[in-house]
């Protein structure tokens, strides 16, 4: 165990220094294992994407939806993002995947923008690392979607509050440049992060995600509710429009609707999908009541 690693490693001098390294290179092992397979994941085709609906409360349409990513291991079944994301991110292996992803939903964009709504809209997740690449590495996907005649605002781009907490000037330009072009940002798990918010009066997203955990207690705990209507409020004087993630249930969704929340996400409507199903999905329910 670690306590005995480190007693071991502070009173035998070197020879626990060996003891010590034992365990950790296990890990490191297993990491590197992990990031070979994410290699061959990305070479075979692993990697899936997995679509959630999100509802317009005032329309009750449906034509948003965010892409999440799925890896379908050969051996181990669905590894979910949580578990593989953060080692793409410190590998720089996020970068390609990131691409991936966007060739996918792009694809996947004007199958939909025919078959569902002309101005269906797909989000995808980014990461830090990816803004590092500078805005011309992220210009070459409004390349790709001009290609296909596609409009950039078709592309919705979820940052975290991290990203813009970075004070980095560059971020914010490139963020900016990137709206200029037609893109949309949205900031996801708002209210989460070691953050204050004081980077929107800098920076202007399209949208703000209220997280799940705001939204789970919001019909039982009336402090849960007052923060609900407070991002609300304060995103609406700022022009951003309010998504609430993780709705579970009829209530929620009613609620939210009532203090004014623009769109709606979670399992209520229903839990991501695969193309497939999602397209079966949004067949039969054309129109979402809350
Ligand atoms: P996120 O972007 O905040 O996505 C929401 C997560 O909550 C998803 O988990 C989704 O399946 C789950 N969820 C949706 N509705 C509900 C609900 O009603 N209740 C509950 N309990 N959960 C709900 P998932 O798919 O496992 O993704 C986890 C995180 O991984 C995402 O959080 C996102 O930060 C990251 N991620 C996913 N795909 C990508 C990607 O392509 N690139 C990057 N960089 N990150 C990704
Ligand atoms: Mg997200
Ligand atoms: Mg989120
Ligand atoms: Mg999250």
């Amino acid at each position: 165990n670690a306590d005995q690693a480190m007693y071991g490693a502070k009173h035998s001098g070197r020879n626990g220094c060996h003891f010590f390294t034992a365990a950790m290179r296990d890990v490191a092992e297993q990491r590197y294992q992990m990031l070979q397979d994410l290699r061959v994941a990305l070479a075979q085709q692993q990697f899936m994407l997995y679509y959630q609906p999100i509802v317009c409360m005032k329309s009750q349409q449906i034509i948003k939806a965010e892409a999440l990513l799925r890896w379908q291991h050969p051996d181990k079944g669905i590894i979910y993002p949580n578990d593989f994301i953060s080692l793409a991110e410190e590998t720089g292996l996020i970068v390609d995947i990131g691409n991936w992803v966007v060739e996918q939903v792009i694809e996947q964009l004007t199958d939909w923008q025919t078959q569902i709504h002309p101005e269906f809209q797909v989000s995808i997740n980014t990461s830090p690392v990816q803004y590092r690449q500078g805005y011309h590495h992220l210009a070459q996907w409004t390349k790709k979607m001009r290609m296909k005649c596609l409009s950039s605002n078709a592309l919705c781009l979820e940052i975290t509050e991290n990203l813009l907490m970075s004070d980095k000037i560059e971020v914010h330009q490139t963020l900016t440049q990137l709206q200029e072009v037609g893109l949309e940002i949205a900031i996801d798990d708002f209210g989460t992060g070691y953050s204050s918010f004081g980077y929107l009066k800098q920076y202007s997203a399209d949208y703000l995600k209220i997280d799940q955990s705001f939204v789970n207690k919001i019909t039982q705990d009336p402090k849960e509710l007052a923060l609900c209507e407070a991002i609300i409020v304060m995103a609406k004087k700022l022009g951003i429009k309010v998504i609430a993630e993780g709705i579970e249930t009829l209530a929620q969704a009613q609620l939210l609707n009532k203090i004014g929340c623009d769109y709606a996400q979670g399992y209520y409507f229903a839990k991501p999908m695969t193309k497939d199903d999602f397209e079966a999905y949004i067949s039969q329910k054309l129109l979402i009541e809350v």
